[in-house]
Parts: structure tokens; sequence; C-alpha cells
């Protein structure tokens, strides 16, 4: 008898793990824009559950329309999640079996499900992940980057001052760092880029993937910023930027011991064409101080402390 297992074997012996289950939260999966990347387990969770919490109702009623499938269908999302959480807990609890889906990826991946999963945590409610598309990850794969270690950040805070924190204590990161972004925010979170990591940080920004105008360009941060003040983005983007070199991990372990008005200097003196002001903020950025700070400190070094 052959110890090799058919393709039958292997399917019917998944069939036990691949049964719907009642009082059971499904994470599943959805194409993050090629429809063919919807897996065969994710249909079949998709038809066998009571009901499905959806991010967006309308776009995941077109998506299951495509694939034949016809299920109640609740919104979940980030501005109704705290009540809609419990509902969804209750039911759950009661014995129905639900699936959660989102706009496109992996649920609870820089959207609300993350909530959910904590819900049915505390509430020891079963959750079963359904895998699939990740942007982050297709894109990380692409990128022609480092693999073996990185960080998702996903979305940059909004905030002006929360932002330039996270980015400054990105500075010294090894790992290769993954960003998610939206087109109308690509040039100024590129531009801060630019100030945070310097011109020669290699980045591959991976837009539209797996649909018709899929594109990676690999490149640095100097040439994206120079690139995009001349093209408009277009579409969904993934950032995957190359982490702190050890050449500027040195460095940045040098400006560490200077005072603000040596650091401006050695700026100043590493790129000769930029003027005060410009090292100035750079200055800034890089030690995650306010400009207004550097600036006080240039100035009484030049003129002696203010009255
Ligand atoms: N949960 C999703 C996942 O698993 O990837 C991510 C959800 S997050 C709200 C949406 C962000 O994912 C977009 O702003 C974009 O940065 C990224 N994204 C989603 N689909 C993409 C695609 N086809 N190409 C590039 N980026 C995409």
């Amino acid at each position: 008898m052959s110890s090799i297992k058919s393709r039958d074997d292997m399917v019917h012996g998944t069939e036990e793990k691949n049964r719907i289950e009642a009082s059971t939260l499904y994470l599943v999966a959805t194409p993050i824009g090629n429809l063919a990347d919807l897996s065969t387990r994710a249909l079949k969770v998709l038809s066998g559950v009571d009901f499905i919490a959806a991010e967006d109702t309308r776009n995941s009623a077109k998506l299951l329309t495509v694939f034949g499938i016809r299920k109640p269908l609740v919104s979940y999302f980030e501005h109704n999640k705290r009540a809609r959480g419990e509902e969804i807990i209750e039911r759950l609890e009661a014995g129905e079996s639900a699936a959660l889906i989102t706009d496109a990826g992996t649920p609870a991946i820089s959207d609300p499900g993350e909530d959910l999963v904590r819900l049915c945590a505390q509430h020891g409610i079963r959750v079963v992940s359904v895998p699939g598309c990740c942007a982050a990850v297709t894109a990380l794969t692409l990128s022609a980057l480092p693999t073996g270690r990185f960080v998702f950040e996903g979305f940059l805070p909004m905030q002006k001052s929360d932002r330039r924190k996270r980015l400054s204590k990105l500075q010294s990161e090894e790992r290769t760092m993954i960003f998610y972004e939206a087109p109308h925010k690509l040039q100024a979170t590129l531009d801060d880029f630019l100030s945070f990591f310097g011109e020669d940080r290699r980045i591959s920004l991976c837009r539209e993937l797996t649909k018709r105008n899929e594109e990676t360009m690999r490149t640095t941060v100097g040439d994206a910023v120079r690139y995009y003040r001349d093209n408009a983005p277009r579409g969904e983007y993934v950032l995957i930027v190359e982490g702190c070199p050890e050449a500027d991990l040195q460095a940045g372990e040098a400006w560490a011991e200077m005072t603000v008005t040596d650091h401006v200097a050695a700026y100043l003196s590493e790129h000769p064409d930029i003027k005060k002001l410009d090292a100035i903020k750079a200055v800034a950025k890089i030690r995650g101080v306010p400009r207004n700070d550097v600036y006080r400190a240039v100035l009484e070094q030049e003129n002696g402390p203010s009255e």
C-alpha cells in the first residue's frame, strides 16, 4: 500500500477541520484586488456561516454576489465597533457562527477586526483564521529588501507631533519597515521619510497589488520624492523601507554625543549646498526636538544668551 496520500485523502482529511462550528468567529481574508485570490476554504466558510460582519457592507455584497453567496450582512467598522461588537458577541454566545471580512485583505491588520478578536478572547469565544491576502506581506516579498527581519508600522499617525515622534524612533530601526499609505498622503509621507531616513535610504513603493496596473518601484527615498513631485500618485500603496544601515547607526550615535549647535555645524559641513535654516530643520527632525529649540541654541551661540 502506498504511503503517499492522494489529493482526495488530503482534502477529506481536512474536512473535519473545515466544518463550520457554532459560536465561532471566522476571520476570512479576502482579495486585495484580484478576485481569483479568494481561497476555496474562504468560499466554504463564507457560504457556511450564519452571518457575515463586514467593514463596508455594500462593497462586500458585491464580492459575495460574484461568488453567488447570499448571507445576512452586518456592518462592523471603526465608528460602530463598540456597540456592534457587543451585538456580534451576543449572537456568537447564543450559538451562531460568523465570518468577519474587511474591504480587502486580512481582517485585524490595520482595521477594527483587531478589537473584535480581543472581545472574543475576553468572552472565551473561539476565533479561527482563514488566511489569504495581506498587502503588507505581498509588498514585502516584492521589495527586494531584506525579509528576514521586518517591522509592520501600518499607517503613520495623522497628527504632526505623534508622526514626528514615531518617525524619530524609527530612525535607528534596523529591520525592514512596512507602511500603508493612501495616494493623497503619499507625497507628504515621502517628504517625512526624506527628513528622517535621508536621501539614500532604499525604498520599494508597491501600488495596485494584484490588480491590472500593479507596479513596484524599487528606488531611494530621494528619487521617490523627486518622481512624485512630477507624477500624481495613483492607487493604494505599501511602502517598504530599508532598515537603518550600520554606517548611519554609527553616525546617529556620534550626534547623540554632540551638542545641538555642533550637530548643526556638522550637518552644514556634510551638506555644504544647503542653507543654515534647512540644516536647523533637519537637525531638529533627526533629534526629534522642536525646530525652535535648535534655532534658539544656534542664535544664542552666535549672539550670546537673550536677556
Ligand atoms: N487588512 C488589509 C491587509 O491585510 O492588507 C489592510 C487594510 S488597510 C485599511 C488598507 C491599506 O492596505 C491601503 O491603504 C494600502 O496601504 C494597503 N493595500 C490594500 N490593498 C492594496 C493593494 N492592492 N495594493 C497596495 N496596497 C494595498
